[in-house]
């Protein structure tokens, strides 16, 4: 049982600014912090963490042998992580005091993913594993397509929402996983989605997951948060690793809340992902 994630990698710059720049505004930062980012990276070192053999699938430029390293060091399998000749995705993240935020991302090699080496990753799969992807790659509709008929699990998180990519996903998709926001728009763009079952978290007021006519939710773990950049790709990643696991929906679903509530009391995204020994004890 493998969760195969066909994800975003990337160096992200999180400066601290007095407030978020205005147009033509030159602003000096107060601090800089870099490390390994991307809501694919963030989604399998979750699912990892949850106890997942997790295979990342994607690519990185030749500037971007540290953050395979780092993805190998959360006990992710980075095997199938392509060298390709454009730089490494990179997120330059302006966070003002208030804890608001403006991100501007270059793709890089995450555009750059192959259909002939997805093709050969997903050969080795099968019915007991899952595909994870979400909006931040190329090449995701083939993938999900591919992996649907090699009988995967398809777990799609339609972020960033892009309702192009998200057609182009949604017949191959048997778990949707949206947050609230993100729900708003897609029924706005296509009105009620039949198919998939969805899951739309919603911050600090928890998640519902809808399938067959039925609804289970779950409320958040009341926390204190510090930073909560990143939840939603704990939950995912949590929630990917629980079903790996054969856990049952309303399990895995406590299992995510749980996870993502420890990880937005400790600064940091990939780094603050818990791991599945820190959630049981939570949740004993
Ligand atoms: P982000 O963009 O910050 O990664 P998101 O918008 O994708 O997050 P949210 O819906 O904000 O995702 O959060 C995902 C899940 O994380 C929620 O459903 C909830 O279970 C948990 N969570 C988020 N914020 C809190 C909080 N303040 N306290 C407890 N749990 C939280």
């Amino acid at each position: 049982m493998t969760v195969y994630c066909l994800g975003s990698i990337n160096a992200d710059h999180v400066y601290s600014v007095p407030h978020l720049p205005a147009p033509g505004e030159t602003l000096a930062a107060t601090a800089l912090s870099q490390g390994l980012g991307g809501k694919g990276a963030n989604q399998s070192v979750a699912a990892a963490r949850a106890g997942a053999r997790v295979v990342h699938v994607g690519a990185v430029g030749a500037d971007g042998a540290w953050a395979v390293e780092q993805l190998a060091a959360f006990g992710v399998e980075t095997s199938h992580v392509a060298r390709v000749g454009h730089p490494t995705g990179h997120a330059i993240i302006n966070v003002a005091p208030d804890g608001e935020n403006s991100i501007v991302i270059l793709p890089g090699a995450n555009a750059r993913q192959d259909t002939g080496r997805i093709a050969a990753v997903l050969a080795e799969a099968g019915p007991d594993d899952t595909l994870l992807l979400q909006n931040e790659t190329s090449h995701q509709s083939e993938a999900a397509a591919l992996a649907a008929e090699h009988g995967l699990r398809v777990v799609y998180s339609a972020a960033p929402f892009e309702i192009g990519a998200l057609s182009a996903v949604l017949p191959h998709v048997s778990l949707l996983v949206l947050n609230a926001v993100e729900a708003g728009q897609m029924g706005a763009a296509l009105g009620p989605v039949e198919g998939p079952e969805i899951i739309v978290t919603d911050g600090a007021r928890g998640a519902r997951w809808r399938f067959g006519g039925q609804t289970l939710s779950v409320p958040a773990f009341p926390v204190m948060p510090v930073d909560t950049t990143g939840a939603g790709d704990c939950f995912i990643g949590s929630l990917v690793g629980a079903l790996d696991r054969r856990l049952s929906r309303a399990d895995a679903l406590r299992y995510a809340a749980a996870a993502a509530a420890l990880q937005v009391t400790r600064p940091g995204t990939a780094d603050a992902m818990p791991a599945r020994a820190e959630v049981e004890a939570f949740l004993a």
